[in-house]
């Protein structure tokens, strides 16, 4: 369906990201990965991708809160595949902690990381889309960036303000082939989520999987983690002909979190 379009996947070495990477290779497209993580397991990632799903997949190192090592990743990305097609904002990170104790570095880096960085990667691809009249840009934000959590300002202020990034796209692109989603997911059980789980288990002294349940039963009323497969299905869907006039949507996937 998507056969040879080009797709950008940051943060795509781990979690979500791969999972969708997985899905757009699955429909046809070529992939960039990109993210941090052990250089033998990311070659084993990329082969994987093209071995399984017949593309090409490259591997693109950038650390996206650096809008020249952005700007590179794109180049790179048109000099070997083609023109940017599709572009998924996934890479993201997380740190709790109440506001009074929030340390100005992390603060900065949660939303460097969650929210600046898709508009680095946003203003890179937006001419090259422009140009071909067709494109698709999708951010992953959260249930966070609809509704808040306490010990999560910098991931909650970053997630909401990837919500209003999206409809600024979407309105800006309106009259062409480029449209702009975001995806707002519930929990996913990433190693993202596990740090978190296994941070509260130490602190109660209880087990990983007590508090996986409890982490469902307080927010995620399916009692379901959502699957990154899932999540990639969906950004399929975005990408398809069906979805032309799907423009600066927040679409929920999170087992009825936010419908509460
Ligand atoms: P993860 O930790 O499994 O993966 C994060 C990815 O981002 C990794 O590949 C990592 O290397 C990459 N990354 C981090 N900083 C980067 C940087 N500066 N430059 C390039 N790559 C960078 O996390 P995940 O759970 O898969 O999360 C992916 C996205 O989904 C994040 O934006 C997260 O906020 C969002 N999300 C996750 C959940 C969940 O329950 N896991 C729920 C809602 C939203």
């Amino acid at each position: 369906m998507l056969k040879r379009k080009v797709a950008v996947v940051t943060g795509s070495t781990s979690g979500i990201g791969k999972g969708i990477a997985e899905r757009l290779a699955a429909a046809g497209c070529d992939i960039v990965l990109n993210g941090f993580g052990e250089e033998a397991k990311i070659e084993a990632q990329r082969q994987a991708v093209e071995a399984e799903f017949g593309v090409r997949c490259r591997y693109a190192p950038s650390d996206v809160t650096n809008p020249e090592q952005v700007e590179t990743m794109i180049a790179e990305a048109n000099d070997d595949l083609g023109s940017v097609d599709i572009l998924v904002n996934n890479a993201g990170i997380q740190f709790t902690s109440s506001i009074q104790d929030f340390p100005l570095d992390k603060w900065n880096a949660v939303i460097a990381t969650n929210l600046s960085a898709a508009f680095f990667t946003t203003k890179a691809v937006l001419p090259q889309m422009y140009a071909r009249n067709w494109g698709r840009i999708i951010n992953i934000a959260s249930a966070h960036g609809l509704v808040a959590s306490a010990e999560k300002a910098a991931y909650v202020a970053a997630k909401h303000g990837i919500v209003g990034l999206t409809k600024v796209t979407a309105l800006e692109s309106a009259k062409t082939g480029v449209t702009c989603n975001a995806i707002c997911p519930g929990w996913v059980l990433t190693p993202l989520v596990r740090a978190q789980i296994e941070k509260r288990a130490e602190s109660k002294g209880t087990s990983v999987e007590e508090e996986s349940q409890a982490l469902l039963s307080e927010k995620q009323p399916s009692g379901e983690f959502v699957t990154a497969h899932q999540l990639g299905e969906l950004a399929v869907f975005l990408c398809s002909d069906a979805a032309s006039q799907m423009r600066g949507h927040a679409l929920s996937v999170d087992g009825g979190w936010t419908a509460q």
